[in-house]
């Protein structure tokens, strides 16, 4: 399936071996050596044949084990001795996963690369929540949102852009800048009470999730999460819980006010 020489880029999903596409799992069979990031699930990681070889380029926030232009340089240097390479990525790879730098690196060594797609984390949230992330003629709009922080700043967000009332927001990395989202949309006028769901091991065990409204996100985000990958969603679609429809999706927005903690 991999031809000597070749990159994929390879989505691994959030974290469950059974929402990885079949065609990931055939890659992953037919590869000689494939690059892994931390986020990529051990349940995944045991579908990996033995002759495979393995190799960890994780990177959790902080904690750097290799820097993009090691695993660039890696990766091509892998496809140019003619190995079968896979670049095993958590969720999609076209979402917060580097893959331009990836795919550039390949281009610009003439090596061919391809991407297979992954189930993205926010739609596995949404999967764990039983909830639709978008919500007819109320949350038109789905934005994917990366809000790490780089010394304690949130890299420039443009919050008068995010406050959209008829928007799900769905927040990569944006635990460490949580304060800053919250205070953010509010100032630029989104309500207070908006509906916020957090959602950490998606997909996973210990999937844990936590319901709380925009102003006290950042006590939630403080107080709530055990450690692990969260997503942060907001916006009315989350107040839909209970299995009702989007009419009453909205008057639970408005009255969404006590903190509920669920484990799966
Ligand atoms: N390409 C990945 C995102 C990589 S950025 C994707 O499509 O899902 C890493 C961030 O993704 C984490 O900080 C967290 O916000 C989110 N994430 C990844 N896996 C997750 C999981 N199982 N549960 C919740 N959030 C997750």
């Amino acid at each position: 399936m991999i031809a000597s020489g070749e990159v994929w880029l390879v989505g691994a999903g959030p974290g469950d071996p059974d929402l990885l596409t079949r065609k990931a799992e055939k890659l992953i069979c037919s590869a000689s050596v494939i690059f892994h990031d931390a986020l990529v699930g051990a349940g995944v990681l045991a579908l990996v044949p033995p002759h495979v070889r393995l190799v960890s380029v994780g990177k959790r926030s902080g904690r750097h084990s290799k820097d993009q232009k090691t695993i660039d340089a890696l990766i091509v240097e892998a496809a140019l001795a003619g190995e079968r390479v896979v670049r095993l990525k958590g969720g999609d790879p076209s979402i917060f996963g580097r893959a331009s730098e990836e795919l550039e690196a390949c281009h610009a060594a003439g090596i061919a690369v391809h991407i297979c797609p992954g189930v993205t984390a926010a739609s596995a949230a949404a999967a764990g929540l039983g909830l639709s992330l978008t919500l007819r003629g109320l949350a038109r709009r789905l934005t994917f949102v990366t809000a790490h922080t780089v010394k304690g700043q949130v890299v420039s967000l443009d919050w008068a852009a995010l406050a959209d009332p008829e928007a799900t927001l769905a927040i990569y990395m944006g635990k460490a800048a949580a304060p800053q989202v919250s205070a953010g949309l509010i100032a630029a006028g989104l309500a207070p009470d908006t509906p916020v769901a957090l959602v950490e091991n998606a997909s996973l065990d210990g999937e844990s999730h936590f319901f709380t409204r925009l102003d006290l996100l950042p006590l939630a985000a403080r107080t709530a999460l055990a450690g692990g990958p969260a997503v942060i969603l907001i916006g009315r679609a989350l107040a839909g819980r209970h299995g009702h429809g989007a009419k009453s999706a909205a008057t639970q927005a408005a009255g969404a006010t006590v903190p509920v903690l669920h484990g799966r």
